[in-house]
């Protein structure tokens, strides 16, 4: 998503609330690939007298991932606020930095860096996922909804753990 940014940078110091969705692209954390949801941002903008835009609020989204215990689908609410510079002709190249050019603030890079930030460092598919305890056919749990997709990593593993 982007800001246009024409009023700010006519009226420094006046704030422009904005809201919308941005789309992330898949992450590639830990050898897993985290799904997240498009995110909800809102927050307001204001211009500096030398055309710096202060771009200030909280975003919103869920992420999927395997579960770290049982690698079904697990789910984590992501939430976070930001409050960043974007500097007027700064360099794009520089990663230390947010910068914009003309009247368009894109917020594509702030977003999924705060989206990411926040990710949890594991997810579980829930609180008390028992994970590969069960991963024993004769030792089923008795409940309903527990599934094993995973014989051939099951092989994998009790093979791997003879070696
Ligand atoms: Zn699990």
């Amino acid at each position: 998503m982007k800001l246009d940014v024409s009023d700010a940078l006519a009226h420094p110091g006046q704030e422009y609330p904005f809201s919308g969705l941005q789309a992330i692209a898949d992450q590639e954390i830990g050898g897993d690939t985290v799904r997240l949801d498009d995110c909800f941002v809102e927050g307001g903008f204001l211009s500096d007298e030398d055309g710096n835009i202060s771009v200030k609020g909280k975003l919103r989204t869920v992420a999927h991932a395997p579960c770290a215990n049982c690698l079904e689908d697990a789910r984590a609410e992501v939430e976070n606020e930001f409050d960043e510079v974007f500097r007027r002709n700064g360099d794009p190249e520089d990663d230390e930095i947010f910068s914009y050019e003309g009247r368009e603030v894109f917020l594509d890079k702030l977003v999924m860096s705060y989206a990411v930030m926040a990710l949890p460092i594991r997810f579980l598919c829930r609180e008390d996922c028992p994970g590969f305890e069960y991963r024993d056919p004769d030792a089923v749990p008795s409940e309903p909804g527990i599934r094993f997709p995973f014989a051939g990593l099951r092989q994998l593993l009790d093979h791997n753990k003879e070696v």
